[in-house]
């Protein structure tokens, strides 16, 4: 099953069998998928890398006679 929209990812390593450049890329539905054609190991990536949101941290009430001078 050739698929013109998957590509093979050069260097990659199949994080099921460790194989070496068997894993094809490609994008549908705005899902990245990856998968090992040696072992069928199929991954689903994220769109794009979200990075971990930071904590919102709460806004300290200061003193406002602290900063008064
Ligand atoms: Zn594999």
């Amino acid at each position: 099953m050739a698929d013109p929209r998957r590509r093979f990812i050069a260097g990659a390593t199949c994080p099921a069998c460790g194989a070496l450049d068997v894993v094809q890329w490609w994008r549908e539905g705005g899902t990245e998928w990856m998968q090992c054609i040696r072992c069928d190991h199929l991954r689903e990536q994220p769109d794009a890398p979200t990075k971990e949101p930071a904590p919102a941290r709460p806004l300290t009430i200061q003193d406002p006679a602290k900063f008064r001078r």
